[in-house]
């Protein structure tokens, strides 16, 4: 079934001239891979169109993926605009999303909003850029590859899975990996920007191991309020990145980081290995995958709350099944 909604995208995408590209807000490695590696692909592969990558947001840490255009307004009448991995049109990071003509969505989430006028969502693939791998490889006799988008899209799948480490990843997977490998990836360039870390980072790192807190059942949380954001002079985005230094800690099977927003309320990360923790982040005005969600609490009350219910979630699993670590 989906063979055929690709060749439908495929067939919008020839018939329009003006084609927009957007993502989610707060960009992470999947949003920037999926939109630059597609946009790139639709410059190569048609010259004559115009195409327009536009994200009203921008992701500090993804800066050496270069910045974005902006389109006029007028251009949206006839455009057609393509979203990729985006759940939901609140999360579209384009304000004018909703004049173009027509919406594809593309998107690896689970489907909550199908708010495009095709949706190709398969929530089983490790990232959206899974997704534009198999489109390129589905049509490399009708699309031009080069390694610039190879590796926009190749960056894509090496984060949103964990350098290929996440449920989700497959043998497919790899194979299209592989695929994206063979058009050219650069990545030692690649790899060099995204996982050198600075020594203000590391510090930041130091204070985490310092200070997180692991709960009786081994829920590992720490909280990155405003004095502490202020104190590591930390932008939003590098506050929130810390939820990666929680992964690793031997049975703590559940991860989340608090990090305050600006506006009073907080900004919850939640991560976990062997089982899921979407419930709990529906539970608490969010949602996203299995085992990567987000949410939003209002108080330290409420946030307390989460990490009771994370608790003994955790507890209940832990006390029903085995070889877990
Ligand atoms: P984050 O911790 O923000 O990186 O989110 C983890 C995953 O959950 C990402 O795939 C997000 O797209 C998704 N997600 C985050 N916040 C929400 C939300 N409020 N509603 C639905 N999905 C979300």
């Amino acid at each position: 079934m989906n063979e055929q909604i690709k060749l439908q995208i495929l067939e919008k995408i020839e018939a329009y001239q003006t084609i927009v590209v957007s993502r989610h807000i707060r960009p992470d490695g999947d949003a920037v891979g999926s939109t630059k590696g597609f946009t790139q692909l639709l410059r190569d592969t048609y010259p004559d169109k115009q195409i327009y990558l536009v994200d009203d947001d921008f992701s500090e840490y993804l800066s050496f993926c270069g910045g974005e255009d902006s389109a006029p307004e007028e251009i949206y009448e006839n455009a057609l605009l393509i979203v990729i991995d985006t759940g939901t049109r609140k999360r579209i990071s384009n304000k004018n999303y909703d004049r173009a003509k027509e919406i594809i969505k593309i998107d690896h989430h689970i489907e909550a909003d199908p708010y495009g006028d095709l949706n190709w969502v398969e929530d089983f693939r490790s990232s959206a850029c899974e997704m534009i791998a198999d489109f390129c490889v589905t049509f490399q006799n009708r699309l031009k590859i080069s390694p610039t988008a190879a590796t926009f899209i190749y960056m894509g799948m090496v984060t949103d899975s964990g350098r290929f480490r996440f449920e989700g990843v497959t043998g497919e997977t790899m194979r299209l990996a592989g695929a994206m490998l063979d058009f050219g990836v650069d990545y030692e360039t690649l790899f060099a920007n995204l996982y050198t870390e600075d020594v203000k980072r590391l510090r930041l790192k130091s204070y985490v191991y310092d200070h997180l807190g692991i709960t009786e059942h081994g829920v590992a949380y720490i909280y990155m309020d405003k004095a502490v954001q202020a104190q590591f002079g930390l932008s939003l985005e590098e506050a929130s990145d810390v939820v990666s230094d929680l992964s690793k800690i031997k049975g703590s099977l559940i991860w989340v980081a608090f990090i305050d927003n600006p506006d009073g309320s907080i900004r919850v990360r939640l991560r976990s290995r062997f089982l899921g923790i979407n419930d709990l982040a529906i539970k608490y005005h969010g949602g996203g995958h299995n085992m990567a969600a987000g949410a939003t609490v209002y108080s330290v009350e409420e946030m307390w709350a989460c990490i009771r219910d994370a608790d003994v979630l955790l507890g209940e699993y832990k006390s029903t099944h085995e070889g877990w670590l």
